[in-house]
């Protein structure tokens, strides 16, 4: 991969109204017009860089779209109220009632819950299958299907999808490849990989903060203005619009972005490679042992590394509480959802992010009740941590105390 995300993104260089090292921010609902006819074509869709009311698009919300598109490497880019919003929009954008989706079985929650309960309203099927078998993807095409639907890096399962595999097979049955890229902006790029339509949560490693939410769709400008359509756009009609305030704060952490992202890649590769020499069931990409790992490796940007989750599996879901609310008393990191935050956050998905999934579905998935999902922070001394992590799973049983140590 050469694509140069980080450096695109750092040469999108902004003044803002005085002079000021970042844009303006956006404070307006609705815009003024000279003439009621440019008002007319606005809403026609005919006038570039005119502004017409700020849930079609607001100046800080396109600067933000800019720097997502730059991240991609797609033309175009839209942001939302949250990864949801996006999500929600692209699916509904391109699936007429009846429709059906082939979507890998591995994927978050929120998005189970929305293909499998929420799209029963429109008869909209969706086939979950295990998106590393290509010849079952292929298989459960049918001729109502209208896209392949997977995560780069699946959550919470960490399952690896063969982004250029799925894309050629796309191509073959001209459906477009939806990519949600959360887990693993600048790690891998989607688009670049052969994706049409990358989805992020912003919320997550992209913002960094854990102070908002947010979403984006990275695309074509045709498919980007057509969510935008006044007539039948499902981001403008869907109205999960975001505040151009939080555009304008998320796009300036996302300058720090790559730094983040190294970090956050090299302390979970050094917790996961001692945490699996000391006998424990851990999965992360980066280990040889994970059964993604060389599609990982040849779809990956390698300074990145392999991103900043890992799951571990202590065998019982009062083992996993129990370690995890002693490594918060130990200000390891929370007992939180979510990822991509300067702290560690770590949760059990059996019965939080995906307990939209049902029990016999997780236990089919290989998603069992003791496993926590990590998302590994900054920390500048991740040595101590796992010192101080081991300490926590000698006290509880997990780790005997006699186990040897690298
Ligand atoms: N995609 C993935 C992979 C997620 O983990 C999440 C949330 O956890 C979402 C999408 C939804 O994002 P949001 O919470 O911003 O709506």
């Amino acid at each position: 991969m050469d694509y140069k995300a980080a450096e695109n993104i750092q040469d999108l260089q902004y003044f803002g109204e005085y002079g000021g090292v970042n844009p303006s921010i956006s404070d307006s609902s609705t815009y003024t017009f000279l003439s009621a006819k440019t008002m007319f074509d606005t809403f026609e869709g005919n006038t570039e860089g005119c502004y017409l009311y700020s849930r079609h698009s607001s100046p800080s919300n396109l600067y933000l779209g800019e720097a997502m598109a730059q991240l991609e490497g797609t033309e175009s880019a839209n942001v939302f109220a949250s990864g949801m919003g996006a999500i929600s929009a692209v699916i509904l954008q391109l699936c007429d009632a009846g429709d059906h989706i082939v979507c890998s079985r591995t994927i978050y929650g929120g998005t189970y819950a929305f293909l499998k309960n929420f799209l029963k309203k429109f008869n909209i099927s969706t086939s979950f299958v295990d998106i590393t078998d290509l010849e079952v993807v292929e298989k459960s095409i049918t001729n109502k299907t209208k896209m392949i639907y997977c995560e780069a890096i699946s959550n919470p399962l960490l399952e690896i999808a063969d982004i250029r595999a799925l894309s050629k097979l796309g191509k073959k049955h001209r459906l477009p490849l939806v990519v949600d890229n959360t887990f693993s902006p600048l790690s891998i790029n989607a688009a670049q990989l052969g994706a049409d339509i990358v989805v992020h949560s912003l919320t997550k490693f992209i913002n960094g903060s854990s102070d908002c939410v947010a979403g984006a769709v990275c695309a074509s400008t045709d498919f980007c203005l057509s969510l935008k359509d006044v007539n039948d756009g499902a981001g403008m009609l869907l109205g999960s619009t975001l505040d151009s305030l939080r555009a304008a704060s998320i796009l300036k952490n996302m300058r720090t972005l790559h730094i983040r992202i190294k970090k956050h890649s090299e302390n979970a590769h050094y917790l996961a490679q001692q945490l699996e020499r000391d006998g424990l069931k851990v999965a992360y990409p980066g280990l040889k042992s994970h059964p993604g790992h060389e599609t990982m490796k040849g779809q990956m940007n390698d300074e990145y590394g392999f991103g900043g989750l890992l799951t571990l599996d202590v065998g019982s879901l009062d083992k996993a509480n129990a370690l995890m609310e002693l490594m918060q008393q130990k200000k390891l990191g929370y007992l939180a959802v979510s990822l991509g935050f300067y702290k560690t956050l770590f949760s059990a998905p059996g019965t939080s992010t995906s307990s939209e999934i049902p029990m016999e579905e997780q236990e089919a998935l290989g998603l069992s009740q003791g496993l926590i999902r990590f998302s590994i922070g900054l920390d500048n001394d991740i040595h101590s941590t796992y010192m101080a992590m081991r300490a926590c799973m000698e006290t509880l049983g997990i780790l005997a105390k006699d186990s040897a140590m690298v």
